[in-house]
């Protein structure tokens, strides 16, 4: 039976190129999958999933009133989602519901926590839904794993407030490590 899957990651640790390669696994196989991304997220156009070894593709867009119960699957062998962190937590259960009624694989990669190490409501819900989780895992600048990010401005500085959610790539954000997210 299909699964609900979860792979989260800090930013820029190269989830979006994952994403696409079993994309491409399932094509080469003949089988068609649906590409979701957040209509929010416009870095590289509305509805495109870009990676940073410089594939892309365009994808469905999700937004906080999309019902993916109402949507039609039929021939659809994998349902691939970027940029989960931004699901409402209804939506997570209609994907989990998806998964397990329609025998439909769902693998959903987004991030786990926001600048300010608070959690994304998706992310959440997405750990406490999903049977598989996976960490992908990326590097902070002195060495260690990195799990959280810091979101930083025009001239390097870090910001400390602002709203979650503030769209930008590796120019706004960096994937730290615990220690270097405290100690700044
Ligand atoms: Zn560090």
């Amino acid at each position: 039976m299909a699964k609900l899957f979860f792979r989260y990651a800090a930013m820029n640790s190269g989830k979006s190129t994952q994403l696409l390669q079993i994309a491409n696994n399932y094509e080469t196989m003949g089988k068609q999958v649906a590409l979701y991304t957040a209509a929010i997220d416009d870095r590289f156009g509305v509805g495109m999933i870009s990676s940073r070894l410089g594939i892309q593709r365009q994808a469905h867009t999700f937004a906080g009133d999309t019902d993916f119960l109402s949507l039609d699957w039929a021939g659809i062998s994998c349902i691939l989602l970027d940029e989960a962190q931004f699901l409402t937590p209804d939506q997570v259960c209609q994907l989990h519901r998806l998964a397990h009624t329609r025998n439909i694989p769902v693998i959903c990669f987004g991030l786990r926590v926001d600048f300010q190490g608070h959690p994304f409501a998706g992310a959440t819900w997405l750990l406490t839904r999903a049977e598989e989780i996976e960490e992908i895992k990326t590097i902070c600048a002195c060495g260690k794993k990195a799990t959280m990010h810091i979101r930083i401005n025009a001239d390097g500085s870090r910001v400390v407030q602002g709203p979650q959610v503030e769209i930008g790539g590796e120019a706004r954000y960096r994937a730290v490590c615990g220690r270097c997210f405290h100690q700044g």
